[in-house]
């Protein structure tokens, strides 16, 4: 059996149960390779106590996107499988990335024009592998979005949309490694991102910061935010 996208409408139910109970339990943690947004990589470090650098340094490597050409932080596999799997479980679940939360589902969003995202689709993906979607149809995206706690994980990764809508307007082909390496220091290095606004080298950093007030302080959100402008910035003075 081949794996199936299955659009879902957003009155769709479907059924799934995933617990230590199935008997592929863990299984999907296994044989992949989890791409973490920067919500997910801040997220996942403060869940482990580690700065965000040392959680980077020991967890993750850094490749650029298939699909976007940014670049973009994987865990780094321990014998193919994910770095945070053990025979019980998840043992970063409350932190778990967004992919992880959002399995068996995968929501696409869509930016035309300004502001929040103008569109949302939730797909349901039925691997083979996947033994949890027996039972009667309960769930809806929606109820499955919030049993999963992913409302916080779609406003932060909806963030990133101008930045891809740029990246794909701006340089459409692969970065080059030297922007290529700011880039990923703006998105996934919150120590270097402040040097880097420190030292005037962020293109309108100043009212960058003057947005973000809280970004010299800390690696939280008013970084994250800080560096998702700052990442465009450095791709539009790029492109000039
Ligand atoms: S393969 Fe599916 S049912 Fe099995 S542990 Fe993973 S998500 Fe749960
Ligand atoms: S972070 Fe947790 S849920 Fe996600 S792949 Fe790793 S062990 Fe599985």
């Amino acid at each position: 059996m081949e794996a199936e996208l299955i659009a879902l409408a957003p009155e769709t139910r479907f059924s799934f149960t995933c617990s230590p109970e199935v008997p592929c339990f863990t299984r999907c943690c296994r044989e992949l390779v989890q791409a973490l947004t920067p919500y997910d990589a801040l997220r996942l470090a403060a869940g482990l106590g580690l700065s965000a650098r040392e959680f980077r340094e020991r967890y993750t490597r850094l490749h650029p996107g298939p699909e976007t050409g940014l670049p973009i932080l994987t865990l780094a596999p321990v014998g193919g499988a994910c770095p945070f799997v053990t025979a019980q479980g998840c043992r970063v679940y409350a932190d778990r990335p967004s992919s992880c939360r959002a399995y068996p589902l995968l929501r696409a969003a869509g930016l035309p024009g300004q502001g929040p995202p103008a569109s949302e689709a939730w797909f349901l993906l039925r691997e083979p592998h996947c033994r949890g979607f027996d039972g009667p149809p309960r769930w809806t995206a929606a109820a499955w979005a919030e049993a999963q706690g992913l409302e916080a994980y779609n406003r932060e990764n909806d963030r990133l949309l101008p930045l891809l809508r740029a990246k794909r307007r701006l340089h459409p082909a692969p970065l080059a490694g030297g922007l290529a390496a700011r880039v990923a220091a703006a998105l996934y290095d919150p120590e270097a991102l402040r040097e880097e606004f420190a030292a005037g080298r962020i293109p309108g950093g100043e009212r960058i910061l003057e947005r973000h007030p809280g970004a010299t302080a800390g690696e939280g959100l008013a970084l994250l935010h800080a560096g998702l402008e700052a990442a465009e910035a450095l791709l539009r003075e790029a492109s000039r």
